[in-house]
């Protein structure tokens, strides 16, 4: 019967399966080529430190429009690169991109990129942004390095090594998506994180869930503690907001502050900021 119902399962899904498996297929085809045809773009979202409402450092978020496919998201590619081991030439190409863009912004400003699994993994890691941050001429302090919890939870001690070669080189360590890996918390204090950044799931809840607060009050508290700076993500309302500065997070980020936008963007972004810091006009037309 099991056999039986086993077959019927199969034949009742199969269309299904068969169209997702093929786009799989289709995508991961079409994503050889995609660098050299020049698919590839940056977009940048600020991070906001709450202490002064300042720009303190923007994410890099990868884009891909494809000839065929349009616009992709990285959600759906990512995990495809990263099975065939694409993923590491197109992170070398996001790695020279993001700092050769952040180069142009003020020194104040960081650029933190999201690093896979499979990077982190590559013994070429630590060579691959020493070359990109001397291209760029950026100082490695300026890096923040994001990868995500689930790292935590397979092959500890090349983990370990590779943040701590990471940290050798200069560069910061940032805990993405903090509270959907499972990880157990004792983990915070064994890896070598200077940032960690509280997952979208947790603000989501927070303007109507008082047991949301007190996650994220926890969250922020011990990560303080750790000697760890504590990120929002995917805030969204004035409300979120207003909670997340109760609850003494050093940072925002979110729709509520600013989508990911185009370097061009994020750059007179941050020329306008430092004119409306120095109040002065006249140094506006001359940097033109
Ligand atoms: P992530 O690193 O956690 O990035 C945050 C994601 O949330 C981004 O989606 C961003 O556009 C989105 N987001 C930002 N603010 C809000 C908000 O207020 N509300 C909502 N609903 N969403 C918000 P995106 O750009 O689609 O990227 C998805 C994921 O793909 C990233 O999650 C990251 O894990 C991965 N990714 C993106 N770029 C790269 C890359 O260059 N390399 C690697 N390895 N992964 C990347
Ligand atoms: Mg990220
Ligand atoms: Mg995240
Ligand atoms: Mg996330």
């Amino acid at each position: 019967r099991a056999k039986e119902a086993g077959r019927r399962a199969i034949r009742f899904y199969e269309p299904v399966m068969d169209e997702k498996i093929e786009r799989r297929r289709d995508l991961a085809a079409e994503l050889q080529g995609a660098l050299l045809r020049g698919e590839f773009h940056l977009q940048f979202q600020p991070i906001f430190a709450l202490d002064g409402s300042k720009i303190c450092s923007c994410e890099a978020l990868l884009r891909w429009t494809n000839r065929q496919f349009g616009a992709v998201s990285p959600a759906e590619f990512i995990p495809i690169a990263e099975e065939d081991g694409l993923i590491v030439t197109i992170g070398n190409w996001v790695m020279m991109e993001a700092c050769r863009t952040a180069g142009a912004w003020p020194d104040d400003v960081n650029i933190a990129v999201n690093l896979s699994p499979v990077q982190l993994r590559s013994a070429e890691l630590p060579a691959v942004i020493v070359r990109a941050l001397g291209s760029a001429q950026l100082p490695a302090h300026r890096l923040e390095i994001e990868i995500t919890e689930s790292i935590l939870l397979d092959e500890v001690d090349t983990t370990l090594a590779a943040l701590r070669a990471l940290n050798a080189i200069g560069v910061r360590t940032t805990l993405d998506d903090f509270g959907t890996g499972y990880s157990s918390l004792s983990y915070l204090t064994r890896f070598p994180f200077q940032t960690m950044k509280i997952d979208r799931s947790f603000i989501e809840d927070l303007d109507r869930s008082p047991a949301s607060v007190a996650i994220v009050q926890a969250i922020v508290d011990l990560a303080t503690k750790l000697g760890m700076q504590t990120i929002a993500e995917g805030v969204e309302t004035p409300a979120q907001l207003a909670q997340l500065r109760r609850t003494r997070c050093d940072a925002v980020q979110g729709y509520l502050m600013g989508y990911p936008m185009p370097a061009s963007r994020v750059a007179a972004l941050l020329a306008g900021m430092r004119i409306n810091v120095s109040a002065s006009s006249r140094n506006q037309d001359e940097s033109r």
